[in-house]
């Protein structure tokens, strides 16, 4: 390779780019994606009014500040609004929150498996990314603690966690945060937050009001099914308040996003329907599958990750091959050879799925050439 063109950081060329979960077969025959966790219910009609309306003013720039957002997000969670930050989703905060506090030098804890975009970012800064194995499927505090060293500066915790579905309870996250040094910021992700149902979770408000060194991260692309627009946010204390400040886009929020943001906020009616739809959903597939004995781990999401035997025909491998050819697209991760991740999604395409994976685990349509 020639030396003398410009050169990226060396660290760079060994990142493997983000494989978002498939939309289309590779024939281009259209399919159900039910592999990225987005919402079918869909956004509130307010909400793609506002939308609708910001087409108007789009050769405009955005409110750089995302004030009327931030006043919004503050009302319904009773916060402070000069301690929220709005992102182009909360993978923007997540990065930016990677680029403030590491790099070279720096290590980076998550969950083995966890949120893709953690390790994406921490090895693009050149940071050190730190995997510890789940407990539970949920992150494991103690092995987490332990991984902690002096070069330690961020630990993500996606509670709940994506793509397990599993959480944490408010008393592990406290656990965890008290034996955490001062100088690591604990960033809990809480991008589901708002289709959790147990009573003993809590997304971490609490936390950023008494402490300097944890953040909260939220979204709008999961219930508020507003994905497209990309919108998040994080509350955080106001020193990482003030660096989010320094280093984010002067506009990086984009105006039909603010506009609809805030009509999805003001219509909390809509999302409470949204979440009881998904849990009713969630609650019927997982017992279905079960009941065909296969294992699903229980979620407080809006996906499902289910547990395929390791002996063909029944393989996940297998699972998502039939299930693609049959014109549904769940997610089959690289770290994760034996489970699919299946979103919730409407009445027709749960059942559809479920019936589908039910004749492929009595055997029937197993290596049919005709389906190949
Ligand atoms: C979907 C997701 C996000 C980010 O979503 P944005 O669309 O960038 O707001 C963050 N964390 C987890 C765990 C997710 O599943």
């Amino acid at each position: 390779m020639s030396q003398s063109g410009p050169q990226a950081h060396p660290w760079i060329m060994n990142l493997n780019p983000y494989v978002p979960g498939k939309a289309s077969l590779d024939n281009g025959r259209p399919v159900v994606k039910l592999s990225a966790n987005e919402s079918v219910f869909g956004p509130s009609p307010a909400a793609l009014e506002a939308a609708r309306t910001a087409a108007d003013d789009i050769c405009r720039y955005p409110d750089g500040g995302s004030h009327a957002l931030r006043h919004a997000i503050a009302d319904v969670h009773s916060l402070d609004a000069d301690r929220i930050v709005c992102g182009a989703g909360s993978d923007d905060l997540l990065t930016l929150l990677i680029h403030a506090y590491a790099g070279p030098g720096k290590e980076v804890i998550y969950s083995q498996y966890g949120f893709m975009v953690y390790p994406l970012v921490t090895e693009s800064v050149g940071a050190t990314g730190i995997a510890v194995p789940n407990k539970n499927w949920a992150a494991d505090v103690d092995g987490i603690l332990d991984a902690v060293t002096d070069n330690t500066t961020l630990v993500f915790i996606d509670n709940p966690n994506n793509p397990t579905g599993a959480y944490l309870n408010w008393d592990e996250i406290k656990r965890l945060h008290s034996s955490l040094p001062a100088h690591v910021l604990l960033v809990l992700d809480a991008a589901y937050a708002e289709c959790v149902t147990a009573e003993d979770y809590k997304a971490g408000e609490e936390l950023v009001d008494a402490f300097d060194n944890v953040v909260m991260t939220r979204t709008f692309s999961k219930m508020y099914a507003l994905a497209g627009l990309r919108v998040g946010w994080a509350y955080a204390p106001a020193a990482v308040v003030d660096i989010l400040n320094r280093i984010r886009m002067p506009f990086n929020v984009c105006l039909p996003g603010q506009y609809a943001a805030i009509a999805a906020m003001q219509d909390q009616a809509h999302l409470k329907a949204s979440v009881e739809f998904n849990r009713e959903w969630r609650n019927w597939v997982r017992a279905r599958l079960m009941a065909l004995g296969l294992d699903v781990v229980e979620s407080e999401t809006n996906f499902l990750l289910i547990e395929f035997p390791d002996e063909s025909p029944f393989t996940a491998k297998e699972a998502n091959a039939y299930l693609m050819d049959n014109g549904y697209i769940l997610r089959h991760l690289g770290f994760l050879p034996n489970h699919l991740r299946l979103s919730i999604g409407t009445e027709e395409q749960n059942r559809a799925v479920v019936e589908l994976l039910t004749a492929f685990m009595s055997g029937a349509g197993h290596s049919d050439p005709a389906l190949s």
